[in-house]
Formats: structure tokens, sequence, C-alpha cells
């Protein structure tokens, strides 16, 4: 095992080659199920989180996200199901786990009247780290969140960015190397998700695996390297991001631009054998296409041929946000 500047231990190369390219997932739970009374919150939800991976879980309010974070992080029993975390059955021993896990709940309450260090130092003492360490361990993280300066402010005094950085420090503190995130930017300005962001790659980078809730899907295309769609309890689809979008495109969009006669243009388009979809907005048209990039210019042609008066033309990579809304629609879902 090798410690990088976060703290984070991860496996040294060498450890990786003995290790083999099937290590057993960070996180893991096969059909988990979890009811409140009448109301199914989870159904037989099966997921793999690989180690090292930074895994985005997608999902509109009510999709039971918390719910599954709460269940990993030991707080919540489901109903029924299998948990694993760091290789550690979580049902039948919870507190092996958690010198491995940080959780940053969606909703938090901070001890106002105590000092941004004190508030650190007393979690600090919950996770039993002694005092040598602890001075270091609170500095660390601080510095990680951009509160070094806030070191002697009161808890109360924080805004509600600072707060969440706060949470965020605190998650950190004990050095896990599985973090839960609950929706843990909501509270941050555009700057602070941004830099927050870059934050996790580095944890990322650093060996860290980390389970981050959102419903705002494009702030999670750019640095999660995996991501599960999830609705009404159920994982639609999960896997590397690469893997997902193939999962989910089933095609290209192109985008044409034209003068005039847009709806003539749409039926054109429609004649074309790889054309699944054609849209009208106006004077575009949107063509989902299920060829590749190369049988892009047949549909350029074929437009041409029938004097559609063109002036514009673009192949569009979609992100995850319309896959989604293509998901969570009613004859999807
Ligand atoms: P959000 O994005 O709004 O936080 P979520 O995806 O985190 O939503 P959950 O909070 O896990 O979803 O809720 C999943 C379902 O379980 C919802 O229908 C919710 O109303 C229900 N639920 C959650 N907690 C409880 C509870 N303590 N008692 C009863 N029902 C609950």
């Amino acid at each position: 095992m090798a410690t990088s500047s976060t703290g984070v231990e991860t496996v040294d190369e060498q450890g990786a080659a003995e290790a083999g390219s099937s290590k057993p997932p960070a996180i893991r739970t096969v059909h988990l199920r979890k009811e409140y009374g009448d109301i199914v919150a989870l159904k037989n939800l099966s997921l793999e989180v690989p180690e090292g991976s930074i895994y985005g879980l997608i999902g509109p309010n009510g999709a039971g996200k918390t719910t599954l974070l709460r269940i990993l992080a030991t707080l919540l029993e489901p109903t029924y199901g299998e948990v694993t975390v760091a290789g550690i059955n979580i049902l039948e021993t919870p507190e092996r786990v958690h010198p491995y896990i940080g959780f940053m709940s969606d909703r938090f309450s901070l001890y106002e009247d105590l000092r941004v260090w004190e508030y650190l130092d007393h979690f600090a003492r919950c996770y039993r780290i002694g005092p040598s360490r602890r001075k270091r361990l609170i500095d660390e993280a601080l510095e990680l969140v951009g509160l070094t300066k806030r070191r002697d402010t009161l808890v109360g005094a924080l805004s509600r960015g600072m707060r969440q950085r706060l949470c965020f420090a605190r998650t950190l503190l004990h050095q896990p190397k599985i973090l839960l995130l609950d929706e843990p930017a909501s509270g941050i300005d555009p700057a602070g998700r941004i830099e927050f962001r870059e934050l996790l790659k580095e944890l990322g980078r650093a060996g860290c695996t980390i389970l981050i809730s959102s419903h705002i899907l494009t702030e999670m295309t750019d640095f999660c390297t995996h991501i599960g769609i999830i609705e009404q309890g159920e994982l639609l689809v999960s896997g590397p991001v690469e893997y997902v979008f193939q999962q989910l495109h089933g095609g290209l969009l192109i985008r044409v631009r034209v003068l005039a006669k847009a709806d003539r243009a749409a039926e054109v388009a429609r004649e074309h054998p790889l054309i699944k979809e054609a849209q009208v907005f106006d004077a575009q048209v949107d063509l989902l296409f299920e060829g590749n990039r190369e049988d892009v210019p047949s549909v350029i042609r074929l437009l041409a041929q029938h004097e559609v008066p063109m002036i514009g033309f673009e192949v569009v990579e979609r992100d995850l946000e319309s896959i989604y809304l293509r998901l969570a629609s009613p004859e999807i879902s």
C-alpha cells in the first residue's frame, strides 16, 4: 500500500498486478429492497461500484438515492438483500466498516457554538484519532476544503456553502477510502462547485472510491467514471460512462438548420433508412440517426437532392441530461 498526498491508501502497482484485474467491487448490493410501510423505496436493486471509481448515482426526487446511501452508511437496515462495502458484510458487522467510509448526508446539522477547528476536533476524537495526529488531520482537511482561514470562526457564523464545506471536511477527517456523498454540492456557489469537483477528482486519483448522488446531471458528466440511473427504486442502467452512453444512445443526433421548409426537410429525412425519428423546432430539424459517423454524409446528400435549403448541419453529442429525460419518460419507466 502507498499513501498519497491526500492521505488515502492506494494499492501500489505491484499490488494491483498481484490482485489481477478482477478486484472485488468497493460496494456491492444484491437484490436490495427497502420498504417504508406501504412505500417501496428500493426494489431488487443490484449495484456494483468498482474500487477507485467515481460513481454518479442519478435520479429524480424520491428515486431512492438517500435510502440507498443511508443503507450503505449503516444508518438504515434494508428489508432484505445483501450489502458488502469494502469487502465487509455490513448487515452482519456494521461497525467494522465505519473506519473505511465517510458519509455526507444531504441534510446535516452542525454545532453552532463551536469554532470550526473545535467541531472537527470533536469528530476526530469520536474516530479515536490520537492527539498527535488530530491537529495535522484537521489542518489537512481544512486546507482541502478551502476553510483554513476560517479555522477559528464560530460555526454559527459560516455561510451555507461554508457549512457544506465543513461537513465535507468532517467526512474526510479519518481518511476513509470510500466516500458516500448525498447531493454534497447543493449549497455551494458555481465557483465552489468547480473547486469541489476538482477535489473529488483528486481524491479519485488518490484511490478513493466515491459514490455521489445528484439530480443535476450535467454536473456529473465531466468527472464521474461510472454512472447509475435510478428511478422509483430501480437501477435502470449502470456502468462506465461510455457504456451507459452506448446503451442509451442507440444512435447519433443530427441537427439540421434550414432557411425554410423545415417540415419538408423532416419528411425527406424520414425516407432515409437510418433515420429513426425527425423532429421540427422552427427552422431546425433534429434527426435521430442509427448509423455511424461514416454514414452521416448520405443524409446530407439526400436532403440536398430534394433541394432542402440547408444552412447548417452538425452531429450533436448528447449529454446525460437528454439520456436521463428519455429514461424518465412514461413509456420507459
Ligand atoms: P431526493 O432527491 O428528493 O432526496 P431520493 O432519491 O433521495 O429523493 P429517498 O429519500 O430515498 O429518495 O426516498 C425514496 C422513497 O421513499 C420516496 O417515495 C420517499 O417518500 C420514501 N421515504 C423516504 N424516507 C422515508 C421514511 N422515513 N418514511 C416513509 N417513506 C420514506
